[in-house]
């Protein structure tokens, strides 16, 4: 049985004692969600150590949004893995579209993240998507495969059997229109085809959530979809009450 995963991307929003607030309405409402469900906060650098404080023994894990590409050193205002696991924190988010875009993310600076995560423990969220005009030109399926091949086939078994996959079309991400449940399931299936073709039959176990514009009115139809595992939410994670919601979506 794979995991069924809600995760909330804080982004760069919410001030530590706002978020520290938030973390605590989503521990309050936790319960009203099936244990079935694993909840993900990834809030900002700042506010980590308080939020594993105050989601300890909740159910609910901590996740960071992002971490350095190297172990430690004369890297100013760079965070590393080893810094973030200390804190308690179990995941971290990797490949955003908004780091590949904004701040120059390529695949080699993520193998070395990814690296960087395995070493300390963490588990990698990796997140994968087209851009509008990629999917305009029928080209998802190849950039899709390219940003798995380049990162993802180079973990070994092990690392690959602990890691998350998220599927976030740059068009669909803050901007409200979300991939139809249809389009979710198909690329989620061709993802999970390309992880087979690398890892064989243990893709089966891994958990691909669809990330973009997902909110409490359109979860419920994207997670009913055979290959998709849960979601990577941005905007809507930042409501406790809209974040619960989603994790009340799974009907399998
Ligand atoms: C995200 O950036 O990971 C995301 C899914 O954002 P939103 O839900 O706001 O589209």
């Amino acid at each position: 049985m794979r995991k069924k995963i809600v995760a909330g991307n804080w982004k760069m929003n919410t001030t530590p004692v706002e978020g520290v607030e938030l973390a605590k309405n989503v521990v309050a409402g936790r319960g009203e969600v099936c244990s079935c469900v694993d909840f993900i906060v990834c809030p900002p650098f700042t506010h980590l150590s308080e939020v594993v404080k105050v989601t300890r023994g909740s159910g609910i894990a901590v996740g960071a949004q992002n971490c350095a590409a190297e172990a430690k050193g004369a890297y100013t205002g760079e965070v590393s893995a080893q810094m973030i696991a200390s804190l308690g924190v179990e995941y971290v988010i990797l490949g955003h579209s908004e780091r590949r875009e904004y701040y120059g993310e390529t695949s080699k600076t993520l193998n070395a993240k990814m690296e960087q995560a395995y070493a300390n423990g963490l588990t990698p969220i990796y997140c994968v998507g087209e851009k509008l005009d990629e999917r305009e030109a029928g080209k998802h399926f190849d950039v899709v495969k390219a940003q798995l091949e380049e990162v993802v086939y180079n973990l070994t078994e092990e690392q690959f059997a602990k890691l998350v996959v998220a599927y976030e079309p740059v068009w669909a991400i803050g901007t409200g229109k979300t991939a139809t449940a249809e389009q979710a399931q198909e690329i989620h299936a061709f993802i999970r085809e390309v992880l087979r073709a690398r890892f064989g039959a243990k893709a089966d176990d891994t958990a691909i959530l669809y990330g973009g514009s997902c909110k409490p009115s359109n979860a419920a139809e994207i997670f009913a979809k055979a290959d998709v595992d849960g979601g990577l939410i941005g905007g809507a994670a930042l409501k406790a009450e809209d974040f619960l919601a989603i994790g009340k979506g799974f009907s399998k």
